[in-house]
C-alpha cells in the first residue's frame, strides 16, 4: 500500500489509525489530501483496494450521503473511512442543485454540461439574487460502519453570469468569492485551501479526530 502522505517519521503518525479516503473525485481527493496530511495522518486511496465499492448517493442531504459513503466503505475494507458529500445551494433555485450537483445537467453530466446548465436556469436573475454558497460535509466511519465524527461547513459568494479561470473544477469558474472580486477559477490552490467550504469543514473535522483519537 503507498502512503500518500510523509506522516510517518511523525510521532503523532504511529498514534492514529490509517484512515481511508472514501471519494474517486481526483480533484476533491487532491484537496482533501493537501489539507489532512500535514496534520500527521496517513491517509490511503481507494485506488489502493481493488475490493473498495461505488456508494450510490441515495440520500436527500449531504449528511445522510456523506455517511453513505463512510459507512459502507468502512465496512467493506474494514478501515476507518472518509466520507465527504459536497454541492453547491443557490438561492433564487430554491437551494438547487444541492445534493444532485454533481449531476444536474442529467445522464450525460460533466462541469461544462452543468454550468451551461446553471447558467440557463439563472438567465435573467439579476446580479444581487445571484447568491449561493457551497456546503461540505465530512464523516468518519469506523471498522464496523459507525459514525465517529463529523462535521459540515459552507463558502458564500455569487454566480457569475459567464465563466471565468481555469483553476478548481465543478462550478469554480462561475462561483464568485465577492470579497476577491474573483471566482475560484481565478484564485490559486492556496487561497481556496483556506477558505472553501471543504477547508472550513475539514478544520473543525481535523479537531474532532484529533480528540477522538486521543479518548
Ligand atoms: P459529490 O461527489 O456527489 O460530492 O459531488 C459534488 C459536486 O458538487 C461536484 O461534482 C461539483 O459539481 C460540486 N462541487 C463540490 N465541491 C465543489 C468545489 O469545491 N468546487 C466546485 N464544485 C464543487
Amino acid at each position: 500500500m503507498s502512503q500518500l502522505n510523509s506522516a510517518d517519521s511523525s510521532p503523532v503518525a504511529k498514534k492514529y489509525p490509517p484512515l481511508v479516503l472514501g471519494s474517486h473525485n481526483r480533484k476533491k481527493k487532491a484537496e482533501l489530501i493537501a489539507l489532512l496530511s500535514p496534520l500527521g495522518f496517513e491517509i490511503h486511496d481507494l485506488s489502493e483496494f481493488p475490493q473498495s465499492i461505488d456508494v450510490e448517493e441515495t440520500g436527500m442531504t449531504f449528511t445522510e450521503n456523506a455517511h453513505q459513503k463512510a459507512r459502507e466503505q468502512a465496512k467493506v475494507l474494514g478501515m476507518w473511512v472518509i466520507g465527504e458529500d459536497s454541492g453547491l445551494e443557490v438561492e433564487a433555485l430554491g437551494g438547487r442543485p444541492g445534493v444532485f450537483s454533481a449531476r444536474y445537467a442529467g445522464e450525460e453530466h460533466d462541469d461544462e454540461k452543468n454550468n451551461d446548465k446553471l447558467l440557463q436556469e439563472l438567465d435573467g436573475v439579476p446580479t444581487e439574487k445571484r447568491t449561493a454558497r457551497y456546503v461540505c460535509h465530512i464523516a468518519l466511519s469506523d471498522p464496523e460502519g459507525n459514525i465517529r465524527a463529523e462535521a459540515e461547513n459552507y463558502c458564500y459568494g455569487r454566480i457569475r453570469t459567464e465563466r471565468s479561470g481555469t483553476n478548481g473544477f465543478g462550478y469554480d469558474p462561475l462561483f464568485e468569492i465577492v470579497e476577491y472580486h474573483k471566482t475560484f477559477g481565478e484564485l490559486s490552490p492556496e487561497i481556496k485551501s483556506c477558505i472553501s467550504h471543504r477547508a472550513c469543514a475539514l478544520r473543525e473535522f481535523s479537531e474532532k479526530l484529533i480528540g477522538l483519537f486521543k479518548e
